[in-house]
């Protein structure tokens, strides 16, 4: 009799699970978690330090790739078809793809985490020729919202309001881990504030526009040199290359999602050096500690 119990339960504690895997793959896969599609590498940190170990994210743009141009590969379409929640920040393929990500799967909710932040203009075309400035799109908004901590202050508590919702049993977890992330945001935003107390220039050269949030927080002026999406022109080259001669611009920021090549030429007109700092990277905490120091660096 004894034997047989035993046998039994060995036949269940292996069986069980196995039926319970080939019924319902996802569930078993993912046992009581969310899983969450956001757009962007930035958009998993946060919302993985709302959801902890109750969500999975699935993220669409991968490392190295950029956000302006993306399509989705089948599989991701795939991926997405398992989400309950999809978080949107407004970067530009959102616009093209959100309305399909909706039939591939029309239970998913969807949450706009840039709701409540307000945004500001595109800078790009200030400090090039005014002739130029004519075939660029002025009053256009700027998408890079996630690259200001008091924006991403917002976009959390947008994030950990949603989880809470689709989730109510674990609401007072997520409440939680929303103090302890708002609480390093505020350290965050102490520590830019003292390392660029005492710097003496204000003005930094970037290749892509993604800084006007951080720059209009920390009262910096970000030149780009990418102009509404396009590689400068042979003119507009010389004129930042004059530019930066001039106010004493040594450094050129770039990213290295996107080609540097306009960067190296500016930086080794002006004798100076090209510094690669991401939008994107996945660890935003760190990312922007790093940024801060390079900034501090190069501005003092
Ligand atoms: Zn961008």
């Amino acid at each position: 009799m004894k034997r047989n119990h035993k046998n039994l339960s060995m036949f269940s504690f292996f069986l069980i699970p196995v039926l319970l895997l080939a019924c319902n793959p996802k569930q078993s896969a993912n046992p009581g978690k969310t899983i969450v599609t956001v757009s962007i590498l930035p958009q998993k940190y946060f919302v993985e330090r709302i959801g902890g170990d109750l969500v999975d994210v699935n993220v669409m743009v991968g490392p190295g790739e950029e956000p302006h141009t993306f399509e989705p590969q089948p599989s991701q379409m795939e991926a997405l078809s398992n989400s309950q929640i999809y978080f949107t920040i407004g970067v530009e393929f959102e616009d093209a793809w959100l309305s399909r990500f909706k039939d591939a799967n029309p239970e998913m909710k969807f949450f706009d985490t840039s709701a409540g932040i307000e945004k500001i203009a595109m800078t790009a075309e200030e400090h090039h020729d005014e002739d130029a400035g004519t075939e660029h799109e002025h009053g256009e908004l700027d998408p890079h919202i996630w690259l200001s901590p008091a924006n991403v202050k917002i976009i959390a508590r947008s994030i950990a309001t949603a989880l809470s919702e689709s989730d109510p049993r674990n609401s007072t977890v997520y409440q939680e881990n929303l103090d302890a992330f708002l609480a390093d945001i505020d350290n965050l935003d102490q520590e830019i504030q003292t390392s660029l107390a005492s710097i003496s220039s204000r003005q930094f050269i970037t290749f892509h526009p993604a800084w006007g949030y951080f720059a209009h927080d920390y009262d910096l002026e970000q030149i780009a040199i990418e102009i509404g999406g396009n590689e400068p022109s042979a003119a507009e080259l010389a004129h930042l290359i004059n530019y930066a001669n001039e106010h004493g611009i040594q450094f050129v920021f770039a990213e290295p999602e996107f080609n540097t090549r306009a960067a190296e030429t500016i930086a080794s007109e002006i004798n100076g050096q090209v510094i690669l700092i991401s939008p994107l990277a996945e660890d935003w905490l760190n990312n922007m500690k790093n940024i801060t120091q390079s900034l501090a660096e190069v501005l003092k």
